[in-house]
């Protein structure tokens, strides 16, 4: 197998994203777990673009949001601000905390999100850095893991995300 393209190592507590709940106030959804989300979310994306040495899109001050125009940093438009613009190949490892209590070698409990909200909230996560739309990821792939246990397994809680250019 190739080498990954960009191997990403997040610490902190992973977050899972897909239960959404409606407010109390104009039916407006939101993540369930947005208080642990939003700097799981934070942390995935500062450390993909700490890696890549990238920077965030920068729309134009002053102008009108609604034209496209380019990042005010670098020039780049939208469509084109990020690593990969073609089919991208992503792999994660989601190292969860195991609590002293369990004795299970792999995480089934109801600790832990369920793998494909780890994925949701991961590849949303680097939208706009490594891609710029999540669409382009072809080919997918969420193991999650407890300390130690998978090969890529972290020392603690939180996650290595190799990523490859799809297309290769
Ligand atoms: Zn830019």
């Amino acid at each position: 197998m190739t080498a990954p393209l960009v191997i990403i190592a997040v610490r902190g507590e992973p977050a899972g994203q897909g239960n959404l709940r409606t407010g109390p106030k104009h039916g407006k959804a939101y993540h369930a777990n947005s208080k642990d989300l939003s700097p799981w979310r934070e942390r995935v994306r500062g450390a993909a673009l700490d890696v890549l040495g990238a920077h965030e899109f920068r729309p134009p001050t002053g102008e009108d949001r609604r034209l496209a125009l380019p990042c005010d940093e670098c020039g780049t438009y939208r469509t084109q601000h990020a690593t990969l613009l073609g089919p991208v190949r992503l792999e994660a490892v989601v190292t969860v905390r195991r609590l002293k209590s369990v004795t299970a070698k792999w995480p089934v409990t109801r600790s832990s999100s369920d793998w494909d909200h780890y994925a949701r909230a991961i590849c949303d996560a680097l939208t706009g850095v490594i891609y710029v739309d999540d669409s382009q990821i072809i080919d997918g792939r969420v193991i999650t893991t407890y300390p130690h246990v998978h090969q890529h397994a972290l020392g603690e809680p939180g996650a290595v995300i190799r990523i490859w250019n799809g297309g290769a």
